[in-house]
């Protein structure tokens, strides 16, 4: 009874993973179909992770980002070589940071140019962090009830309705920030139409474009970035949650213009893009680009078995899936576990699966097993 009462905790301990499997303290195996909420992008063990990171950490852990780091660097480049232009990286530890430092980046930039044009657009259901600036773009009540007064500065409106999006455009709005599928937020997709819409006016009004990919970035989707469906351009991006393979490690990747309103002294991290971090996210990175396709199959058998089910709606894009069941799925999550099926439920009424990335199909298979003995029981 030490820690803070911020989490609901299932009844089970994990002891040991092993590929896309857990086992708790009393060796039973679960199929894991969370990944640590999108995080355990390779599973569990990966050998060139594990040895990347252990390798690592004989050398060298941590430095100061008061010296030189190649390790930065490389996964920097690796970083914009998939971006659809030259831009440059800083690199945090989580989510909430990278927003933290997109939305720095955006007033900074405007600063430079001279403009007031301060305030951001963000969308209802959206998820952007727990700090104070992330969580002031995260247009939901139940995250911010109890914290007020917000970080001024946020103008929410709803996702897919561009008339009510041009309607909140102000004199000093200076950036649009959006998730192009939600994922805590219940997997709800923005569509091409919209995004194309939003791409349009950003460049109108010269307003900055930032996707949150912190869930749907580094292959989860089936493309590295998921604004690459769309064929849209963003300014700013922000990463998190995958990129680390289970390692903390978050960045913010801005296209060379923008990302030039930071010079020494903007911005900072202590721990922000150390040796180790880097280590496992170049790993990660490398070995993903080889899984795009395999995410995109494996993701499209998944979506096509989800309906099949015939419960509910399915959406989202590659392995992060979402089942609508139009009721509270809270319930189902723990039927779940107990049949050795690890799933979430967020938004209330929508399983949400986001495994690693290294599923097969014969494991969606056995995850529909147990799903349609619940849910159709
Ligand atoms: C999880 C998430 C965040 C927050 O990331 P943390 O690492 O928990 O701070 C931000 N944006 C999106 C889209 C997320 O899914």
């Amino acid at each position: 009874m030490h820690l803070m009462d911020t989490y609901r905790r299932l009844p089970v301990r994990f002891t040991k993973g092993e590929g896309v499997y857990l086992y708790d303290d009393k060796g039973k195996r679960y199929l894991d179909m969370v990944a640590g909420v999108a995080v355990n992008a390779l599973g569990y063990g990966d050998p060139e992770l594990t040895k990347a990171l252990c390798e690592q950490a004989k050398n060298l852990i941590h430095i100061s980002n008061l010296f030189e780091n190649p390790w930065q660097e490389e996964l920097a480049r690796e970083l914009v070589k998939n971006f659809w232009t030259s831009g440059r990286v800083f690199f945090c530890n989580s989510g909430t940071e990278a927003n933290e430092g997109a939305i720095k980046l955006v007033r900074k930039y405007f600063h430079e140019r001279g403009e007031r044009r301060y305030r951001i657009i963000t969308f209802y259901n959206s998820f952007h962090g727990r700090t104070f600036g992330s969580m002031s773009a995260t247009a939901q009540e139940k995250i911010q009830k109890g914290f007020e007064p917000l970080l001024e500065g946020f103008d929410y409106v709803e996702l897919n309705n561009f008339q009510s999006l041009l309607k909140a455009i102000k004199k000093d709005t200076g950036a649009i920030m959006l998730e192009v599928i939600q994922g805590e937020g219940g997997i709800r997709e923005a569509t091409e139409e919209f995004l194309h819409k939003v791409q349009e006016l950003c460049q109108r009004e010269g307003l900055l474009l930032v996707i949150d990919e912190v869930q749907t970035g580094i292959g989860r989707t089936g493309k590295f970035y998921a604004y690459e469906h769309y064929k849209i351009r963003p300014d700013i991006i922000t990463l998190a949650k995958g990129l680390g393979g289970g390692f903390p490690i978050g960045a913010l990747l801005a296209r060379e213009e923008v990302a030039k309103a930071f010079n020494p002294g903007s911005h900072g991290s202590t721990f922000g893009g150390n040796p180790l971090a880097c280590s496992s996210a170049m790993v990660v990175v490398k070995k993903v680009k080889g899984l795009l396709d395999h995410v995109e199959r494996v993701g499209n058998y998944f979506k096509e078995r989800l309906k099949a089910l015939n419960i509910g709606e399915v959406r989202g894009r590659g392995l992060m899936l979402g089942l609508d069941i139009g009721r509270d799925c809270s319930q189902i999550v723990l039927k779940a576990l107990e049949r050795g099926l690890i799933i979430n439920c967020t938004a209330q009424s929508v399983l949400r699966f986001v495994p690693p990335l290294i599923i097969e199909e014969k494991h969606v298979d056995e995850a529909l097993e147990i799903l349609k003995e619940i849910l159709l029981d």
